[in-house]
């Protein structure tokens, strides 16, 4: 079972501390989330685990942590100042301002491949509102995406030379450290580079909870090759890779899809892109309105190496970059080539991921009484809390003493908790709703055993066990 819809996350959400509507006692600010004390635990676990997985487990990756603000210039000529802009329409009917490349109809049918003019379209009324259904939408202008900043004191708002932008992205804060990195690491080609970080985006219709929002982060990782790699196949290879690691997470395969993305939608950069799907949205009839991406895997080409280099120069033998110091190119020391490497960049969304892990986890059980209850039943290595510490009595001093014992013995181990603020259902129904995968129960006889109750969230199940394994015990099934 899957969530029914993003909504039944969304309250789901707030209610148990995972994600608040940011800025709320000012009456919010559109699309912004803040993460609560289990929002900010579960989007930390899918980071370490997916920089454990990339850059501890691997041979062939190192991490960066770069700036959010770059040198304007980087910006020029990785193509964002140019390109980096989304299509926007207006409803002449109901005034709504969209997206036009989401809308119905904006692009040809698949097949009808004829010169694509989306204006044409628009104004033949092919394209629909989102909002009313209208065909009766302006034409298209451009907006760009790329949030501004002014650097400096005495920066006036429209100084030029203060301008500056929040990185719409984290991969260019690789491609200008690659020589920094390959030569300080002593890396040679194949090898890549992993960046966790925010990313800013000035989105035209953020919405969809924490799927669309101005202000996200991203996990992208750069992988360098050979010009002459297979690079399509080399595509296909990190797909799979990153299809196995969202099921090694806990997302049901039947909930992620792939999507080659057409020649026409490709970003400016890259030659092919294929795009890895998640069900976020089940509730639509056609199936194939139910999905949105989680994730792209990208074949850059050498197009942002060769950008950011000083030597590359046009027919007339005009350097293209006038403003670069370095020539990023790398040095083959075993047929002795100089080249600049090709990129495969598998990039993904830590919210959208998050968002993903909680509708998949999200499942409804009814007890013996009948009441229904809900149960997260997230993978164990992302749950914000893994272990929850119960008295069975919290007026006998003598219990709540071992149970907070326990608590702090397993501290240093595992995220544990204690809880005593209600009754043994309710403080079980609690921790199921959060996700946590193990109650442990201290009760009268623990104080003359030594043992405890270690409830399974899934089956429900409970299991004696002694003290001094516990840890031990709980370690070995938190296990991925
Ligand atoms: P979309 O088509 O949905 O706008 P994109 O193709 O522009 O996304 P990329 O540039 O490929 O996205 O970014 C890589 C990943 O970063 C996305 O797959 C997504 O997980 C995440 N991402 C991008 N934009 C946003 C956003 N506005 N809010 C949340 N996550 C985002």
């Amino acid at each position: 079972m899957t969530a029914p819809n993003i909504d039944t996350i969304v309250s789901l959400a707030k209610r148990r501390g995972f994600v608040f509507p940011s800025s709320e006692v000012y009456g919010g600010l559109g699309s912004a989330w803040d993460y609560g004390p289990l929002g900010v635990e579960l989007c930390n676990n899918v980071k370490q685990s997916w920089w454990r997985w990339l850059v501890y487990e691997r041979d062939d990756i190192e991490g960066v942590d770069s700036s959010i603000i770059l040198n304007r210039t980087v910006w020029k000529y990785s193509g964002h100042e140019g390109t980096f802009h989304d299509p926007l329409v207006d409803c002449r009917e109901c005034k709504n301002r969209m997206r036009a490349d989401k809308l119905e109809g904006y692009f040809p049918p698949e097949g009808k491949e004829v010169a694509f003019d989306a204006n044409a379209r628009l104004r033949a009324g092919l394209v629909k509102c989102s909002e009313c259904g209208s065909t009766n939408l302006t034409d298209e202008r451009f907006f760009n995406q790329m949030l501004r900043t002014t650097l400096g004191a005495a920066s006036a708002e429209d100084d030029p030379t203060a301008l500056a932008y929040l990185r719409p992205e984290t991969a260019q804060g690789i491609f200008i450290n690659f020589l920094n990195i390959q030569t300080t690491m002593r890396r040679k080609i194949p090898f890549g580079i992993a960046q966790v970080g925010k990313s800013f985006r000035n989105e035209i219709t953020p919405g969809n909870f924490i799927l669309r929002t101005r202000e996200f982060e991203q996990m992208e990782m750069e992988y360098f090759v050979r010009p002459d790699a297979e690079h399509f196949k080399l595509v296909d290879e990190w797909v799979e890779q990153y299809m196995e690691w969202f099921v090694s997470l806990g997302i049901d395969r039947n909930n992620l899809h792939l999507h080659e993305v057409p020649e026409k939608e490709l970003a400016h950069y890259s030659k092919r892109t294929v795009d890895i799907m998640y069900r976020y949205f089940p509730e639509r009839d056609e199936e194939e309105r139910q999905w949105e991406e989680l994730m792209g895997i990208a074949y850059r080409t050498d197009f942002d190496l060769r950008s950011h280099s000083s030597k590359p120069a046009d027919e007339e033998g005009k350097r293209i970059n006038p403003d670069s110091t370095e020539d990023l190119s790398y040095f083959d020391e075993a047929d002795k080539q100089r080249f600049y490497p090709h990129v495969i960049e598998p990039a993904a969304g830590v919210n959208r991921t998050v968002l993903a892990l909680l509708m998949d986890a999200y499942s409804e059980r009814t007890n013996d009484k009948g009441e229904t209850r809900v149960i997260l039943k997230l993978s164990p290595q992302v749950a914000p809390i893994k272990a929850a510490v119960l008295p069975l009595a919290k007026n006998k001093p003598e219990i709540v003493g071992m149970a907070k014992a326990i608590k702090r013995s397993l501290q240093p181990v595992l995220r544990a908790v204690y809880d005593d603020t209600g009754g043994i259902g309710k403080l079980y129904a609690r921790q199921d709703e959060i996700g946590t995968p193990f109650c442990i129960t201290v009760d009268h006889q623990s104080l003359e055993d030594e043992a405890v109750t270690v409830r399974d969230r899934d089956t429900w199940e409970q299991e004696r066990i002694k003290v001094v394994d516990l840890a031990e015990n709980l370690q070995k099934r938190l296990k991925p």
